[in-house]
């Protein structure tokens, strides 16, 4: 923000509120608007612009870093926008509110025989806020990112407009604003399609591997059978099994596979359990808590690895879609266990990495990590492809989310660690994504997006935003 603009900046008050990145490493306080509709939206517009202040979209504020924050502004949220307004049980079309969360989304549609065709690790996003990060599952290989499914939007733009674009009609605006992290208007209406599914169960393939090359090798080999592809990594491991991890394939069930499809697409099936090891579910980060440390997070990553081989004895297994989809669900809350106090908690850095080289940088990161004693605590590789929107993480090639944990004493060296990262990625060709990202500065932005999608964006924004009314702590870092 400009220093006039500053100094015109109300000051706290009362009533503000501590609004953080789902990974607590950053946060600010700020007026928080709650807008119920259009006409709530468009008023907010109108005080922001009053009062000189910019708006800061968020839906309900899992984006890791920066995203959904904005230092000196008024915070935008839109969770209470969560209606569906209609879900078509014979094609599968929803036509959502920006705040549908996607738990609300396959809670509707599964019954009927449908399955939100992208998901993220986690079911609470929304759909204003999965379609600004244009997010990806575990099946981006085959079937692209979130944006790939929706036909069409509605976007209130910062000058009060309501404009509805799709492939075929403001088609740029379509094609910038889905991946555009809320920089070019509010999303309030989504028409998205889901994918039918015979069953609520799906069968999934456990594969224990020793090495990142086997790893990537046995994913190669499935792409184009499995429906989802997913390895965990165990980023402690070093020397000859640096990269060893536990790889899962899942694919739907054909008509006739499952013997009660009734039973299983029922709500019920799909819940996830309330107890873990006999540990109410909500009381589990506590004990998650004492292993949150070096030598604690060691042990349970081999333990899991351990695990994977007898999992992988019981080859192959029926899960629920929800179990599958939302194992992080699992455990509420787990991240206090990195700690509850402001800007502690983690970051996750996700490079993406074109398949030619991805095996080679991901080997030297992990091997960095270990070298500077910041071994990322929890790891995650996918196969991706790239997709039509303008500021796209997707890309032909793999992603590793490394989660870092972040304590005041080694916050410069995970800085200085993920700025090597960044350097290696983008040097290779690669990107970052933005709803996982905290480190990466504007010259990195300029480098990894082809420039003539970054400056067309620009260009967007400066027409339909052109006081610039809608920041973030993230577009400032980013964009400039
Ligand atoms: C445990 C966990 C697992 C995850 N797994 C995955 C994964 O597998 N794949 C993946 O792709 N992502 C994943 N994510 C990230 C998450 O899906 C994205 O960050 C998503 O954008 C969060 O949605 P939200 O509603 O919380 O939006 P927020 O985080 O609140 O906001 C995200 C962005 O959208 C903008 N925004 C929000 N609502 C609107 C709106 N209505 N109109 C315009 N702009 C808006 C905000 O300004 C911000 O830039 C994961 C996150 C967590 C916490």
């Amino acid at each position: 923000m400009k220093p006039r603009e500053a100094l015109r900046f109300p000051q706290p008050a009362r009533g503000w509120e501590y609004v953080e990145g789902w990974g607590m490493a950053h946060g600010a306080h700020a007026r928080v608007l709650r807008p119920q509709d259009v006409a709530g939206i468009r008023a907010a517009f109108s005080l922001a612009r009053r009062e000189g202040v910019p708006l800061g979209p968020r839906g309900t504020g899992n984006s890791y870093g920066d995203a959904s924050v904005l230092t000196n502004g008024y915070v935008l949220d839109l969770s209470r926008m969560d209606r569906i307004l209609d879900f078509d049980a014979t094609s599968g079309v929803a036509t959502l509110e920006g705040g549908v969360t996607i738990e609300s989304l396959w809670k509707r549609a599964l019954p009927a025989g449908w399955w939100p065709t992208v998901v993220s690790g986690t079911m609470y996003p929304t759909a204003g806020g999965a379609l600004a990060m244009n997010i990806h599952g575990k099946n981006q290989y085959r079937v692209g990112t979130i944006g790939e499914s929706v036909r069409e939007i509605d976007l209130v733009l910062p000058t009060g407009d309501l404009v509805t674009a799709s492939r075929e009609h403001e088609s740029d605006l379509f094609h910038a604003a889905i991946g555009g992290f809320g920089m070019l208007g509010i999303i309030t209406r989504v028409v998205i399609a889901t994918k039918h599914v015979h069953s609520g169960d799906m069968e999934v393939t456990a594969k224990s591997t020793r090495t990142l090359q086997a790893t990537m090798d046995w994913m190669e080999a499935r792409r184009a059978s499995a429906d989802y592809l997913v390895a965990w990594i165990d980023a402690f491991s070093r020397g000859e099994t640096l990269g060893r991890g536990l790889v899962h394939a899942a694919r739907h069930l054909k008509p006739g596979e499952d013997p009660d499809p009734a039973l299983t697409l029922r709500i019920a099936h799909q819940e996830l359990p309330r107890a873990i090891l006999g540990i109410s579910k909500g009381e589990v980060w506590r004990a998650l808590r004492l292993f949150n440390h070096d030598p604690g997070m060691r042990l349970v990553n081999a333990t899991k690895w351990t695990l994977g081989q007898h999992e992988e004895a019981q080859n192959p297994h029926r899960q629920s879609h929800a179990a599958f989809a939302f194992l992080l669900d699992f455990v509420p809350n787990w991240k206090w266990a990195y700690g509850r106090t402001q800007k502690r908690g983690l970051i996750q850095v996700q490079p993406f990495v074109p398949a030619a080289r991805a095996h080679d940088v991901f080997a030297a990161i992990l091997a960095r990590s270990q070298a500077v004693g910041l071994v990322p605590y929890l790891a995650v590789l996918k196969r991706h492809r790239p997709d039509p929107f303008w500021l796209t993480h997707g890309l032909d090639g793999w992603s590793l989310a490394l989660d870092y944990k972040v304590a005041p004493e080694s916050r410069a060296d995970l800085w200085r660690l993920a700025a090597e990262i960044t350097r290696l990625t983008i040097e290779a060709g690669g990107r970052f994504y933005p709803a996982k990202d905290l480190v990466i500065g504007r010259e990195d932005a300029r480098r990894m997006w082809p420039a003539d999608k970054l400056d067309a964006f620009l260009a967007l924004k400066r027409r339909v935003d052109p006081t610039n009314l809608l920041q973030t702590d993230l577009s400032r870092r980013i964009l400039g």
